[in-house]
């Protein structure tokens, strides 16, 4: 797309916003790594739904033509009328993930949904939807999304397969911020605490309550920060 040609939807071509952009977290995100305020009540604002083909996407404009199928199938339709509807956003967007092979930002709208269904109160429905992200996160080596696997697993009430996950965890890491993390996260586990708690909860004294620096993006901007201190 040019720099002037106003933004469209991907899927139908009817005019859309641009992407929303969340200010910048001053509080620390969760363990999960949702951002702290005041990006953190922004989260209804970052899907977009299209009026005219229900399309919904952080970003409409970027949305590929394969996301049409998706759109128009059932299971799409579907949603509207079988979700709680604070998370239908991101179940949407969610299932054009799933349908255009996007794992990574699938298992990222399902996370988001469950958020939303933390905001609305919605328990069973928000640990309905960590077990989703948790089967899709399964196979990861990634340390910093395994991190994060560990808070679904726990928040979801998988307190057997969470306890096993930082065992796992435990053996693929020396580092000391995920090290602290991971003690953390076997303390909540035997306590069988499903409660949301800052990443700054579980750093030892002299890291406590790290902030987010200027002009990061949210999330990778503090991982990195976190994860390269050792
Ligand atoms: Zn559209």
């Amino acid at each position: 797309m040019s720099g002037t040609a106003k933004p469209v939807c991907g899927v139908c071509g009817a005019a859309a916003r641009p992407a929303f952009r969340a200010p910048q977290p001053e509080i620390a995100p969760d363990l999960d790594m949702r951002p702290g305020e005041p990006a953190r009540s922004t989260l209804a604002d970052w899907i977009q739904t299209c009026r005219r083909c229900t399309a919904a996407a952080p970003d409409l404009a970027a949305l590929p033509a394969e996301a049409r199928a998706a759109v128009e199938s059932a299971d799409y339709k579907e949603l509207t009328t079988s979700v709680l509807e604070e998370t239908l956003p991101f179940r949407r967007w969610a299932l054009i993930c799933e349908r255009i092979g996007d794992q990574a930002n699938q298992a990222e709208g399902l996370l988001q949904a469950a958020w939303a269904a933390d905001d609305a109160a919605a328990m069973s429905e928000a640990a309905h939807l960590r077990a989703g992200v948790a089967a899709l996160w399964a196979g990861t080596t990634d340390i910093e999304i395994g991190l994060r696997r560990l808070d679904v697993l726990r928040r979801a009430g998988a307190f057997e397969e969470a306890a096993s996950w930082a065992d796992t965890l435990a053996g693929r890491t020396q580092e000391e911020t995920a090290t602290a993390i991971i003690r953390f996260q076997r303390s909540r586990i035997t306590m069988r605490d499903l409660g949301r708690h800052l990443i700054s909860s579980a750093m030892p004294p002299p890291a406590h309550a790290p902030h987010v620096s200027h002009g990061k993006r949210a999330t990778t901007g503090f991982w990195s920060r976190l994860l390269r201190r050792s």
